[in-house]
């Protein structure tokens, strides 16, 4: 039951997983410490942590010539991590642009590589925004790998399918890993930022296709060399020890519940009912093509934007919280990741509707 937080990270965490964590703070596993106070190289901590490595490897199907690594410095510290870890300064890489996280990716990428040619970019259509297909992307020839993002969390584009390239295919899913099926074996590098639908923020997870190791540039910083975490097993220096064993109590969750079959099956629900709402309403409106919504982040504005300010307050009076869109693009944004029960969708539609009838 309410509150639903909305928010697009960090964001809710499983209610489950919380109070299991409550639980366990001052005395894990018995221990009369908390999983915060001991070694990283515990034996018992160590054991947590590779089972969480495994129960991801077994959530996503992860072959066995990948790495798992858990690393620091959120989505933006692999914005680096990607450049600095696959590409040479002198080479070229290719990036798709579908909007703010791609485009600070693009960024990140100049310090570091010669040449970031950028191979397409979100397009304005008649029945909203969209990508060009991908017949029109302009790909290099000798791009060292090919970037996107295929869940824009601010814009809420996404792009479905897994684009079909020659170079290494590196994808930034911060704002959807989890959330559905994925075909591992298509990708060099999939990474992601923890705080939507992992864990807590500042800790991230790059799963790097074994034959891009060694080819580092040799001012990249040691943490964030994914030789060395891999040869490290992510210990290195000393991981965010917290994160990792929440993390870890997710990837059990999603077990639980049925893995990313279930994850997804929910997620199609949820996204469903509420952009089916937005779109019988001529109060409500997204401004994405069909074919590009993003199941995770739902951005929808009000026929009158002076209503934003008591859409909101109303709605965080009934428990809806986290319903402002991001600061750069202002409207609504619901963040309905895999934490969000169909519940919290429910609960925001039939206050959408409310609302709309007081208003028209
Ligand atoms: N990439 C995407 C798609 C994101 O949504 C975000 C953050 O919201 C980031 C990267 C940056 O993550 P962080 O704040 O952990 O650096």
């Amino acid at each position: 039951s309410a509150p639903f937080n909305f928010s697009a990270g960090p964001a809710m965490l499983p209610k489950a997983v919380l109070q299991k964590a409550k639980e366990e703070l001052t005395s894990w596993r018995g221990s009369g410490v908390s999983v915060m106070e001991i070694s990283h190289r515990d034996p018992a901590f160590m054991q947590m942590a590779y089972k969480a490595e495994q129960d991801l490897r077994d959530l996503m199907k992860i072959p066995d010539n990948y790495q798992v690594l858990f690393m620091h410095g959120g989505g933006r510290g692999q914005f680096t991590a990607v450049a600095q870890n696959l590409a040479g300064p002198n080479d070229t890489v290719d990036y798709l642009n579908g909007g703010i996280w791609s485009d600070f990716a693009i960024r990140e990428a100049r310090k570091y590589v010669a040449k970031v040619n950028i191979i397409g970019s979100a397009i304005e259509t008649d029945q909203g925004l969209a990508y060009p297909p991908q017949s029109e992307w302009q790909l290099s020839e000798d791009a060292a790998y090919v970037h996107y993002c295929p869940n824009e969390t601010i814009g809420g584009l996404a792009l479905h399918t897994i684009p079909e390239v020659s170079a290494p295919l590196v994808v930034d899913m911060s704002s959807n890993i989890l959330s559905e099926p994925l075909a591992v074996e298509k990708f060099g590098v999939i990474y992601a930022g923890a705080q939507k639908n992992i864990g807590p923020s500042g800790f991230s997870i790059a799963i790097v296709r074994d034959d891009l190791l060694g080819r580092a540039q040799g001012t990249t910083s040691t943490i964030m060399d994914y030789t060395v975490q891999a040869k490290e097993r992510s210990m290195y220096n000393t991981p965010n020890t917290w994160a990792w064993y929440l993390s870890g109590l997710v990837f059990e969750w999603i077990k639980e519940l049925g893995g990313v079959t279930a994850m997804a099956e929910r997620n199609n629900r949820k996204a469903k009912l509420l952009y089916d709402y937005i779109d019988n309403s001529a109060f409500y409106s997204n401004p994405i093509h069909p074919d590009f919504r993003s199941k995770m982040n739902v951005p929808f504005l009000l026929a009158d934007a002076q209503l934003d300010g008591e859409f909101l307050r109303l709605a965080e009076s009934e428990g809806l919280v986290g319903l402002k869109g991001h600061r750069w693009v202002g409207g609504m944004r619901a963040s309905i990741y895999n934490a969000m029960p169909l519940e919290g969708v429910e609960a925001l539609v039939s206050f959408m509707r409310d609302f709309e009838q007081k208003h028209t």
